[in-house]
């Protein structure tokens, strides 16, 4: 099999029906049709095997993770997403590898509307390169730098899954953290198999001032915000706790070991927002029509940089294991 064979037998499928989409795989290009008074969102994300994930992982759910991580980054800017591009570098053609990891890319692909339109195939070390595109209203994005002094901080979640448990997966699989069946598979699973929150993402416009998706680890992403926006902001350890407490995988673990998995962890694909007290009201139906749990985890405020504050209302500096991200 060569490799257009290669392409159309597995990437290459008819256009959703839609005005946007005006041309998709085979050509040397890919055509879209911008719709006046929109923009595009546009990102990109490569997962490099050894780096990114383990080269034995389920190819079906590597397929599902490449494409998970870059609508992510849509959801996180309040797009809709439209379409993807995918350079996938292969050792060779593993026929029975791709099949399966194209049923998880497919997958999710059709779950949000997403079409495959293009890409690039070459041989190399394993790596899937995605690019996204999605599309919102002219100036209605959630950027990092729209927040203000006096804001609750906000993450997503639902009733099982919180912040911390995919770094709870990663030591698992390492070897660090041991867990029973059920949650050593949940674990593992909320780091496969990310959810983007592409609804929570869509309501949050003019709702959130500020917002992005928790790829690297709490602590390090929320400085991101803080930096972008000129805050500061007091995180609170008692609500995180809290949290921990209620979900699965998280609430078999000591506190130290909760604390560390949910502050420096990474690779949960939560959202991270700030809102305005005038706003929090709107903060139900946005949790509701999106399916998710919103949990207040801290407050922004005007002195710069990040303290967190324990269960008696003490302030604390950030645990030693955050730190490095702090400096990074
Ligand atoms: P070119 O040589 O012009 O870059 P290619 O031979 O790489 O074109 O690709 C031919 C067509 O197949 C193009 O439309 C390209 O977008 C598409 N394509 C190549 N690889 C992939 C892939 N992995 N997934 C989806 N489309 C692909
Ligand atoms: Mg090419």
């Amino acid at each position: 099999m060569n490799e257009f064979e290669f392409i159309a037998r597995y990437f290459k499928r008819p256009l959703p029906a839609s005005e946007g989409l005006v041309l998709g795989v085979g050509d040397d290009c890919a055509l879209l049709q911008v719709t006046a008074g929109m923009q595009m969102a546009i990102s990109s994300d490569a997962l490099v095997s050894g780096v990114h994930f383990f080269s034995d992982v389920a190819p079906a759910h590597l397929g599902h993770k490449a494409l998970a991580v870059n609508l992510s980054d849509l959801a996180a800017m309040g797009a809709k997403p439209v379409a993807f591009t995918l350079a996938l570098t292969l050792p060779q053609i593993d026929e029975a590898w791709v099949a399966e990891f194209a049923k998880g890319l497919w997958a999710l692909a059709d779950a949000h509307g997403c079409a495959l339109i293009g890409g690039d195939t070459t041989r190399g070390p394993l790596a899937i390169s995605i690019t996204v595109l999605g599309e919102l209203p002219a100036g209605a994005a959630l950027l990092r730098s729209g927040a203000k002094a006096g804001e609750g901080i906000y993450v997503s979640g639902t009733t099982n899954d919180c912040l911390g448990q995919a770094r709870a997966g990663l030591e698992l699989a390492q070897g660090h953290l041991q867990f029973d069946m059920a949650d050593a598979a949940y674990a593992a699973a909320r780091l496969e198999l990310p959810t983007p929150r592409i609804a929570l993402g869509l309501a949050l416009r003019g709702v959130a001032s500020s917002c992005l998706d928790l790829s690297d680890g709490l602590v390090g992403d929320l400085q991101h915000i803080l930096q972008a926006s000129q805050v500061g902001a007091v995180l609170d350890l008692a609500a995180l706790q809290r949290l921990a407490e209620q979900r699965p995988v998280l609430w078999g673990l000591a506190a130290q070991d909760q604390q560390r998995c949910m502050l420096s962890g990474g690779d949960d694909y939560e959202l991270l927002f700030t809102v305005p007290d005038e706003a929090v009201p709107a903060l139900a139906q946005v949790a509701a029509s999106s399916g998710t749990v919103l949990t207040c985890i801290g407050r922004t405020r005007a002195e710069l940089g990040l303290q967190c504050v324990g269960a008696y209302g003490q302030l604390l500096a950030l645990p030693d294991y955050a730190a490095w991200q702090h400096f990074d």
